[in-house]
Parts: structure tokens; C-alpha cells; sequence
């Protein structure tokens, strides 16, 4: 065989990315691999291992190679949708009346997952803040059976330590899971540190073009194997093998992508906290940013995601955004385009205290336009905040 069948440890990400998983002579030498647009696989004249698409596709098994070798995991599974990995990856171990700890400012859905359905199963859920491994440490019980992390969050952007809470759930027999969506497996491998397994919205920058949902657990091959029967099988949130195609055509330009966004975004982050109507900048790419040591020793970079509290009430917060030219508004992030979306305007001074979340943050994920627009389009509307 040639280089393609050489363990993954020994290739690059980018080596990775453009050609694991890819088997010319399976494709009659097409250089980008065929979409498998089908439900059934024939057996009558030979068994090539697929049976039906629920249960796996060779479109979609590319993708799956690809990104167990970027996570440095034995084996990936890919969904519909993240939330669709992640609700999977937590059924996959939670029991009847098991106890799950969490950070409170967790992607929404899946707080809503942890703490409204779960708990029709008897599972409770203790959140946390997670910036301190000591408070994970004492929210453990007996019967705590995973550890869920997203690091860093992507609304407040603390980080939580992934060797040291790894360490102490191996210790007890608990099952740590990752939501690694905003470093990629480019900038964060958290099984490199102990950690069970890892889910992505792969909706994200993984896709990068804000053209389709799409999720991915890795794991161990035994778990991954299971889940493959039990929570993908029988729920069916299965990628569609076009999904899957879009999503290996996202992950061949990943590298070059997330240069970019991270070259943007750590001057446009470095302009803001310069800017004086701009309060404070929640960036783990920033010197000042209270993990900076922490965010260093953990990850490989930083994407694009990022807020800050500008100066002003809701009023000239909202005129704010809506002057801003190359921003479009909106609640997703990860792909080419500049978005704002402003997830603490409207928090109370008690639900901003309960959560850590500042009143009047605003989040920009940096796309792929030019830095200087970027910088230049945001001076020019924080310039017209009139404080009186
Ligand atoms: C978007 C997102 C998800 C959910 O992914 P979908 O693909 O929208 O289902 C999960 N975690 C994080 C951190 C996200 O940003």
C-alpha cells in the first residue's frame, strides 16, 4: 500500500485532511471520491461489507477517517447534526439515574438535553463553572458516571483543564466527554490528554460554509462500534452520504481556513481591546485573557469565535450592530462569513450574576474577509457610540 496506509500519528493535519480515507482504486482513480446516493448495498454476487446506509456508507466512512486521525481517536461516527452526537455520545453511557457533571454555560441545547430530558430517565445534572478543577473535583458523587466539557465555552470563553480532570475521572471510573467544536481538531486533541471521547458540530468550521448540519463522536473503537447499533442505528440520526461529501470537501481546505481565521481574529481581538468603547475582550488568543497560560498549554490555537462587552446601554449596543457592514447578524459561527449576534443584551443583572455571563456581551465570529475591513468596519461604528 502506499503512504495513505501509514499510521496517522505520522502524518501532518494537513496530510490528513487532503488524503486519509481516500482510496483511488476503490473509485476507479476519481481524484474527489463519488457520493454513495444510495440506502441498499447488494450482496447477491459478492459481500463488500456495506449493508445498508443507518448502519455505515463508504462516502461517509471517509469523512469518519479523517477526523478519528485528526482527533487522534481509534474511530469517529458522524450524525445528522452535533446535537444529534452529542445526545448520542451521553446516552451511549448514561444509565437510569446516573449524575452527569457539567459547566452551566454550555451550548444551550445541551444544557436543555442535560437538565429538562434526562431528567425523565432519573439523571441529574450538576453545573458548574468549570474554570476551577477543584469545584469539578467536589460536585463528583458516587454515582457520577460522565464529565462534560466544552472547552473553551463558546459564549464566555473560559477554559476548563482537560489533564487534570481527565486524571481525576480515570481514577473513578468516569466518563469524560468533549465538546471540541471551537479549537477543531486542529487546535485541541483532547483524547492526547485522557480524555474518553470527543463529539464536534462539525455545522461549524469543520463544514466552514454554513451549508449543512453535521456531527461526529470519537472514541474507542469497542464504544464507537456499539454506538454505531444503539444510538445511531436506532435513532437514525445518520449523516446523509451528501452531507458526508460536503463535509470531506470542508475538511480538505481546514488547515488553510483556520489559519486565516485565527490570523484575523487574534488582530481583530488585539484592536478591540484597544478600542476605548469597548469594555472588556473574552478571547483565549489574548495575553490578558485570565487562562492565557492554561489556553497555551492545552491547544495547538485559535479559531475565529470570540466576544467583548462594548460601552453603551441596549439601545446603542443594538445601533451598533446593525451599522456594521461586512457582520451579518446571526446565531451560528464557523463559517466564511463575519457574523455578531448578541447573546447578553437582554440578560437581567441576576441571570448575568447566576451565570457569568457579562450584560451586554456581543459575540463576532471572524470570517474570511480582509483583517483591516473587519477592524475598519467596527471602528467606524464604535466611533458613532455617543455616550451622553
Ligand atoms: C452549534 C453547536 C452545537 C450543535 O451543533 P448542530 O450541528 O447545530 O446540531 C454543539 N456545540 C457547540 C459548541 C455548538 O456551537
Amino acid at each position: 500500500m502506499d503512504d495513505r496506509s501509514r499510521p496517522a500519528s505520522s502524518l501532518t493535519k494537513e496530510d490528513i485532511c487532503m488524503h486519509v480515507g481516500d482510496e483511488y482504486d476503490r473509485y476507479m482513480g476519481a481524484i474527489v471520491p463519488p457520493i454513495f446516493q444510495n440506502s441498499l448495498f447488494t450482496r447477491k454476487t459478492k459481500d463488500h461489507g456495506y449493508t445498508y446506509t443507518r448502519v455505515s456508507n463508504p462516502t461517509t466512512e471517509i469523512a469518519e477517517k479523517k477526523i478519528a486521525a485528526l482527533e487522534e481517536g481509534e474511530e469517529a461516527r458522524c450524525f445528522s447534526s452535533g446535537m444529534a452526537a452529542i445526545t448520542a455520545a451521553l446516552m451511549s453511557v448514561l444509565e437510569k439515574d446516573g449524575h452527569v457533571v457539567c459547566p452551566r454555560n454550555v451550548y444551550p441545547p445541551t444544557k436543555g438535553f442535560l437538565d429538562t430530558y434526562m431528567v425523565k430517565f432519573g439523571i441529574r445534572t450538576t453545573f458548574v463553572s468549570g474554570e476551577s478543577t477543584e469545584e469539578i473535583e467536589a460536585a463528583l458523587l458516587p454515582d457520577t458516571k460522565v464529565i462534560y466539557l466544552e472547552t473553551p465555552l463558546s459564549n464566555v470563553f473560559t477554559l476548563q483543564d482537560l489533564q487534570a480532570i481527565a486524571d481525576i475521572a480515570r481514577a473513578k471510573g468516569i466518563v469524560t466527554i468533549v465538546d471540541n467544536t471551537w479549537a477543531t481538531p486542529l487546535y485541541q486533541n483532547p483524547i492526547a490528554f485522557g480524555i474518553d471521547m470527543v463529539v464536534h458540530s462539525a455545522t461549524k468550521y469543520m463544514g466552514g460554509h454554513s451549508d449543512i448540519l453535521a456531527g461526529v463522536i470519537i472514541g474507542r473503537k469497542s464504544l464507537m462500534d456499539e454506538i454505531t447499533h444503539r444510538e445511531r442505528g436506532m435513532f437514525g440520526a445518520v449523516m446523509d452520504p451528501h452531507q458526508a461529501w460536503l463535509l470531506i470537501r470542508g475538511l480538505r481546505t481546514l488547515p488553510v481556513r483556520m489559519k486565516q481565521h485565527q490570523e484575523n481574529a487574534r488582530k481583530v481581538a488585539a484592536f478591540l481591546e484597544g478600542h476605548s468603547m469597548v469594555e472588556r475582550v473574552l478571547y483565549p488568543g489574548l495575553p490578558s485573557h485570565p487562562q492565557y497560560d492554561l489556553a497555551c498549554r492545552q491547544m495547538m490555537g485559535c479559531s475565529g469565535l470570540f466576544s467583548f462587552v462594548p460601552k453603551g446601554d441596549r439601545q446603542q449596543i443594538v445601533g451598533f450592530m446593525k451599522r456594521l457592514r461586512l457582520f451579518e447578524e446571526g446565531p451560528s459561527w464557523g463559517g466564511f462569513e463575519s457574523l455578531i449576534n448578541s447573546p447578553g443584551l437582554w440578560l437581567s443583572e441576576e441571570a448575568s450574576a447566576q451565570t457569568g455571563v457579562p450584560q451586554g456581551l456581543v459575540r463576532i465570529s471572524v470570517g474570511l474577509e480582509h483583517a483591516d475591513s473587519l477592524m475598519e468596519d467596527l471602528e467606524t461604528s464604535l466611533n458613532k457610540i455617543t455616550i451622553a
